[in-house]
């Protein structure tokens, strides 16, 4: 399980002669580079972790028995009745081309990831914090040197997650929005079945985005906590868990994983169901462009893109039978963005605008 303990510490210094602020992450930076390994373990949740799996697998046995064997999904993402194991694990759904191809993008990303991780948290969240420390005592003045306690600790942690699920939000939003990104995101899309591992599957490129975004959300709240509490505060633990790491985490495997966990409608209207991301992932056009945040609902009911599925509402994923045929092998998940971007160029006009003009369902 990650830890979050001192590399989040915001031990600011207040340099004797210059008064110069470092906030936690330009901190971090400068120790070394495994120390930002671990943050980017602690603070961005893309690392594949068995407890969460466990906690899905447990959560998916009780959904068993509840429902008398209902609520998974098959390959086709229609709900079916099924027995134990069949449920937990369905054949055709991890024999399944797209399950091989989610292994072989994970490796492939986990090779590439120290290239741009370091260099990226090196720049971009050391460089945000720094700026906004500088603009808070440039216009407000020193550090109010706010005394910490528990629940400002919670309150640094929730105001991180909330911040970072927007800034995910806003990324996800014109990845789907702006043709060339959707080129690049698309490959997250062309999973055919949903898998735990289906949530590392992104383009390599892709990989870069997101963890500037989540880097920038960081330094930016960093940076702001860091000025109030004079670089005295920590982000609140639980075991020595990340408060809301934990919510992430598990968050993260089960709505990629085939079986249906429904929140109460209630629910839904502030936090992500793991069913709310499986529409995420349907080709039907009712189900495109909705529910783009990683964890609350609060950011998709603002900007209207929240879609709260029916029980058990059928949602066939990938790419749409017209183009899936483009995006199923390692190698066109790899390779197709270019091509499409190519074809971009020369043609001067989206892959989506093809999909548009023949009818074909491309975009969910
Ligand atoms: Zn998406
Ligand atoms: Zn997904």
């Amino acid at each position: 399980m990650t830890v979050v303990t001192q590399e989040n510490k915001m031990d600011l210094a207040l340099a004797s002669g210059g008064g110069e602020v470092i906030g936690p992450l330009t901190e971090t930076v400068q120790t070394a580079s495994d120390i930002i390994w671990n943050m980017v373990a602690a603070n961005l949740p893309r690392d594949l972790h068995w407890q969460f799996i466990l906690v899905t697998l447990i959560i998916a046995a009780f959904i068993w028995l509840i429902r008398g064997g209902r609520g998974s999904r098959d390959a086709a993402g229609r709900e079916r009745k099924a027995d134990f194991l069949q449920f937990l694990f369905p054949k055709d759904i991890y024999t399944h081309v797209s399950a091989r191809v989610d292994i072989w993008l994970w490796v492939t990303e986990r090779l590439l990831r120290p290239f741009w991780v370091v260099g990226l948290l090196a720049t971009v969240g050391p460089s945000t914090e720094t700026a906004v420390i500088g603009v808070l005592q440039w216009t407000l003045g020193a550090t109010p040197a706010i005394a910490v306690n528990y629940g400002w600790m919670l309150l640094y942690s929730l105001v991180t997650l909330l911040c970072y699920d927007f800034v995910f939000f806003l990324i996800h939003y014109t990845m789907h929005k702006v043709p060339a990104l959707w080129v690049l995101h698309k490959v997250h899309h062309s999973a055919e079945v949903l898998t735990p591992l289906t949530r590392y599957r992104e383009h390599f490129l892709a990989g870069p985005i997101w963890a500037a975004g989540g880097a920038f959300s960081y330094g930016l709240i960093g940076g702001l906590f860091a000025w109030l509490f004079n670089g005295e505060l920590i982000a609140a633990t639980l075991f020595n868990i990340g408060f809301f790491a934990l919510l992430f985490g598990f968050n993260g495997s089960f709505r990629h994983y085939h079986v249906q966990f429904n929140y109460p409608r209630r629910l839904s209207l502030w936090l992500h169901s793991p069913a709310m991301h499986h529409v995420h992932h349907s080709y039907l056009p009712q189900h495109w462009d909705a529910n783009f945040a990683a964890v609350t609902s609060i950011w998709d009911r603002l900007f209207g893109t929240l879609y709260i599925p029916q029980k058990d509402e059928y949602t066939p994923w990938g790419i749409g039978p017209n183009t899936q045929s483009e995006y199923r092998s390692y190698w066109q998940n790899t390779v197709g963005p270019f091509n499409d971007w190519y074809k971009m160029l020369i043609k001067g006009n989206s892959p989506q605008d093809d999909a548009t003009k023949t009818g074909a369902i491309e975009k969910n």
